[in-house]
């Protein structure tokens, strides 16, 4: 049966990736609706292609240009605009391919409305995963991960049961810094931050990457997607990207999903799940790849590794603080306006200043995300 996909931040690195997948597959897949934010040029190309209901963009003059184009298309605009892209009444799915918190609400929205959720978003589940998790089973939902180590760890783990895991095994690149040392770190440019060895990313997660706040991240969104413990979650650096995460059992079993670094194969496999389709191109040649390389991750060296697990483990509304000063730094070292190892400083220096709220529900959320990116910013 035809699934019928509305996407956020469909101009965006998985945005575009999920666009390969439906043009690949018009039997399978039906764009009903989708968002972009700021790059109008693509929106119009995309409008051409796929013929969504409706598009929803970041600004209001945009969203008039557009209108005017088009009579057959609803255009809205703004976080408003989110939110009836992420509920439209024809999608069975919601992917959500936005960039940052502000994908918060309309997976509320989303999962409320009865939608199958495939989640890219990370920030969406590290700033409140608990309000995520909690609307999801309260409607019976599944989220779909896409993120390529969280796919490998929901596709180890089918057949198995949640309680027989004992840890954890998450995978790391290592990022475009990954052969360097603190000392090597001062002075670095944006653009040896944007040189990632294997994932061609958006410019946000690729920083993320290299800062290691990405694994960061990942393991506040593996806790929340599979109710893990955080002693429970390793991180062990991987180079080749092969291996995209494991799960280690109690019986000392470890199952793991490989393939060729591509992130089209976790966004298809969320799209079909439990089912699979055939993807076109390069399949995993483990005799070409000869070795595959394993270490131990150095929390001094990756600190904001060790932010991530601290503010994990701390809880409430210390996540909500982690990623918001992430999000505010990542941009300002984006813009030239900071340092790479300011990213750190700064986040280290809001989490320090912040009293934690325990189950912090969403005004609250959306108040200290507020608050916290002001904060960041005024240090400049
Ligand atoms: P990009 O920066 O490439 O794309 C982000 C998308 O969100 C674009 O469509 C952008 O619009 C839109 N957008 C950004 N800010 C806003 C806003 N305030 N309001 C509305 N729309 C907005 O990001 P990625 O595709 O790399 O990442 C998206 C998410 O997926 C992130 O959470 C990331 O961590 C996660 N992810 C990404 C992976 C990857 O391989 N890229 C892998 C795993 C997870 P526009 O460009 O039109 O302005
Ligand atoms: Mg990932």
């Amino acid at each position: 049966m035809l699934k019928k996909i509305s996407l956020l931040g469909a101009t965006g690195s998985i945005g575009t990736q999920t666009l390969d997948v439906i043009r690949e597959n018009p039997e399978e897949f039906k764009l009903t609706a989708m968002s972009v934010g700021r790059n109008i040029e693509e929106a119009r190309k995309m409008i051409m292609e796929f013929s969504p209901q409706l598009i929803s963009v970041q600004r209001k003059e945009d969203a008039e240009l557009l209108k005017k184009e088009w009579s057959s298309v609803k255009v809205l605009y703004g976080e408003e605009g989110l939110v009836e892209v992420a509920c439209h009444q024809d999608a069975d799915v919601l992917v959500n391919a936005v960039l940052g918190s502000v994908g918060l609400h309309p997976t509320l929205q989303a999962i409320e409305a009865g939608k199958m959720i495939a989640i890219a978003n990370k920030e969406t589940l590290v700033t409140a995963g608990h309000l995520v998790m909690e609307a999801a089973r309260k409607k019976n939902t599944t989220l779909l991960p896409v993120d390529s180590e969280h796919s490998a760890i929901f596709q180890a783990l089918q057949g198995e049961q949640e309680k027989n895991i004992e840890k954890l095994i998450i995978t790391a690149s290592g990022g475009s810094f990954r052969d360097r040392s603190r000392e090597d770190l001062v002075g670095v440019t944006v653009t040896e931050a944007l040189n990632h060895p294997n994932w061609s990313m958006g410019a946000k997660i690729t920083i993320d990457s290299a800062s290691m706040m990405n694994k960061g991240l990942e393991v506040i969104e593996a806790h929340w997607l599979f109710d893990i413990p955080y002693d429970q979650i390793e991180v062990v650096q991987h180079r080749e990207s092969i291996i995209h995460s494991m799960i280690q059992f109690h019986d000392s079993s470890v199952m793991a999903q490989l393939g060729t670094p591509d992130m089209r194969v976790p966004i298809q496999y969320a799209l079909t799940y439990p089912d699979r389709l055939i993807r076109p191109g390069k399949r995993l040649d483990l005799v070409e790849m000869g070795k595959l390389h394993f270490e131990e991750m150095d929390l001094n060296r990756f600190r904001c590794l060790a932010f991530a697990y601290e503010a994990g483990r701390i809880g409430g509304s210390m996540t909500t603080v982690l990623n918001a000063a992430n999000e505010a730094a990542v941009s300002m070292f984006l813009e030239n306006k900071i340092s790479f190892l300011d990213i750190e400083a700064y986040i280290e220096k809001a989490m320090s200043t912040h009293q934690v709220i325990h189950r912090p529900d969403l005004e609250t959320i959306h108040e200290i995300d507020q608050q916290t990116r002001q904060l960041v910013s005024s240090w400049l």
